[in-house]
C-alpha cells in the first residue's frame, strides 16, 4: 500500500509516495530532511494499520514543491530523503 502527499497543478503533480508496507518508521528520512517537511505518525492509511510511518507535515502539503526545491537544484535525483532510507520505501512524483 502506498500513501501519497502532496499537490497536483497545472505544472504537474508534486507527491512524496510512502511505500507504508516497507517504511518501518526509522525516521533517517525525516532527520535528513533539511526543510523539516517529514515528520514520523500514522498515514493516511491508519485505518488499515496502527503503525506510525513516513508522512509530509501537514502544513507542507501545499508548498511541497518549493519546499524541496533546495534538494533538487540543478535536477539532482539524489536526494536527502530518498538517500537515507535504508529500505527503499520513498520516492518523489517529479
Ligand atoms: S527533497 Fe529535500 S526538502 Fe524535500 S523531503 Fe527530501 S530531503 Fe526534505
Ligand atoms: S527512512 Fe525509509 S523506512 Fe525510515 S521512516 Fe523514512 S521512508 Fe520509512
Amino acid at each position: 500500500m502506498k500513501a501519497a502527499y502532496g499537490f497536483k497543478d497545472s505544472k504537474g503533480e508534486f507527491f512524496i509516495v510512502v511505500d507504508i508496507d516497507q517504511c518501518d518508521g526509522c525516521g533517517a528520512c525525516a532527520e535528513a530532511c533539511p526543510a523539516r517537511v517529514l515528520e514520523i505518525a500514522a498515514s493516511d492509511c491508519d485505518h488499515l494499520s496502527d503503525d506510525e510511518t513516513a508522512r509530509v507535515r501537514e502544513e507542507q502539503l501545499a508548498r511541497l514543491r518549493s519546499a524541496c526545491a533546495g534538494c533538487k537544484r540543478g535536477g539532482s535525483k539524489k536526494l536527502p530523503c530518498t538517500s537515507a532510507c535504508p529500505r527503499g520505501a520513498m520516492s518523489h512524483t517529479w
